[in-house]
């Protein structure tokens, strides 16, 4: 399961902050290698001062003002619709259609939206910030999932019978080995300060943007879907680096076991699960 932890009471604020600055975090050479030549092209291409901005903190406009009440998006709960906070952010959220490996939409999935707490949804929204000012963006899979939905997960694991999904998802690992490493009875999505996503690199204008390599694609059961698996190329292993350091920098933490899983580090962490309906 995804490890919690905790950040200090200064990242807190900071991480809650809606003009947040740089936060001093590892930042591998590799990504510094990539975010250079990024820069540098922005920069060759003359394209609105990105190369001046390269490792400032984004102020980005998509993010709140200081002090804006965020509408509770799901009544009661606290979680607000990431897309209010962050206008344009890509999402693709799976478990509401069929392109999972359920291979069907989820129980409390009723609509393509994406809920997180605010403090998560804020944070999300300053990476996103960061990201448009090296020409990337974030592509989002999932958000707060509802206690129903990993209900369903876990039967999907139980069903033995059910093989359909096996090719594309879990190839090299037997279905009843999924639970729990890769499907559990309880998830950090459930307490909304949990996102599964990945990069985008976009053109100069920002008007075309496609997935990068990752080397799996998401919710891919396997040794090679952990962030460090050995297995991966230079290519990979840098576009899962920015990610990781792209989210680090702005207080989420990755799940080892699955390159696109980041839980935010909130003080203190939230401990409720929500089970109401995405939509
Ligand atoms: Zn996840």
């Amino acid at each position: 399961m995804p490890r919690r932890g905790s950040i200090s009471q200064a990242m807190a604020r900071r991480c809650r902050s809606t003009c947040p600055r740089s936060i001093p975090r590892r930042t591998s050479a590799t990504t510094m290698k990539i975010w250079r030549s990024l820069a540098r092209a922005a920069a060759t291409s003359g394209t609105a001062g990105c190369a001046a901005a390269l490792f400032a903190a984004a102020c980005a406009s998509i993010a709140a003002a200081p002090g804006e009440p965020v509408a509770d998006g799901l009544a009661g709960t606290g979680l607000v619709d990431v897309q209010r906070l962050t206008p344009g952010i890509d999402l693709d959220i799976r478990y509401a259609g069929s392109n999972n490996f359920v291979g069907a939409p989820v129980d409390g999935y009723e609509a393509p939206r994406c809920y997180l707490l605010v403090e998560a949804a804020r944070a999300l929204a300053a990476v996103e910030a960061d990201l448009r000012t090296h020409h990337m963006r974030l592509r989002v899979f999932d958000c707060y999932r509802p206690v129903r939905a990993v209900q369903h997960f876990m039967a999907w694991a139980h069903d033995l019978d059910d093989q359909r999904s096996k090719p594309r998802y879990y190839p090299n690992v037997d279905k009843s080995a999924l639970v729990p490493d890769y499907i559990a009875d309880r998830s950090g999505h459930s307490r909304g300060a949990t996102v599964d996503l990945t990069l985008m690199q976009c053109d100069m204008q920002g008007r075309t943007c496609v997935p990068v390599d990752m080397g799996t694609e998401f919710d891919f059961f396997d040794e090679r879907a952990h962030t460090d698996a050995p297995g991966t190329d230079d290519r990979q292993r840098a576009n899962r680096g920015a990610l990781r350091d792209a989210m680090e920098r702005h207080g989420f933490r990755n799940y080892p076991l699955e390159w696109w899983h980041y839980t935010f580090q909130m003080e203190p962490a939230p401990e409720t699960a929500f089970d109401v309906p995405v939509k």
